[in-house]
């Protein structure tokens, strides 16, 4: 499934936001910023780029600043130079897979005990 993106008619779109957006109790997952509907963009926690499914999962609601911070860096790398965004994520992107919270911990202990974001 890696790497295949379906278009998808505007109504699954809204729908997915609007679970992504629950799912994060309605706030980016990065900087804990409350956002609505309309400000609220989605973000592939593993980019789409870099192998990522289009799939709940890997989908969180970010404000549109820590959206284009993250771009298409692997959450490890974010996570690890933004260890704030990483430690928002644990408690915030409830809906993602339990592997990409693991990573999320990790890098964010790797960050406060000092290892370079660069490793
Ligand atoms: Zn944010």
């Amino acid at each position: 499934m890696r790497h295949v993106r379906r278009l998808l008619p505007a109504q699954q779109k809204r729908a997915i936001k609007l679970a992504a957006l629950r799912d994060c109790g309605r706030r980016c997952v990065y900087c804990a910023a409350p956002l609505d509907y309309e400000h609220a963009t989605l973000d592939h926690v593993q980019p789409l780029a870099k192998g990522g499914a289009d799939a709940p999962g890997n989908v969180v609601a970010a404000c549109p600043p820590c959206n284009r911070l993250k771009a298409d860096m692997l959450p490890v790398e974010f996570f690890m130079r933004y260890p704030w965004a990483g430690s928002n994520f644990i408690h915030h992107a409830r809906a993602v897979h339990r592997a990409l919270k693991r990573q999320a911990r990790r890098a964010v202990s790797l960050a406060f005990a000092g290892v370079p974001a660069a490793a």
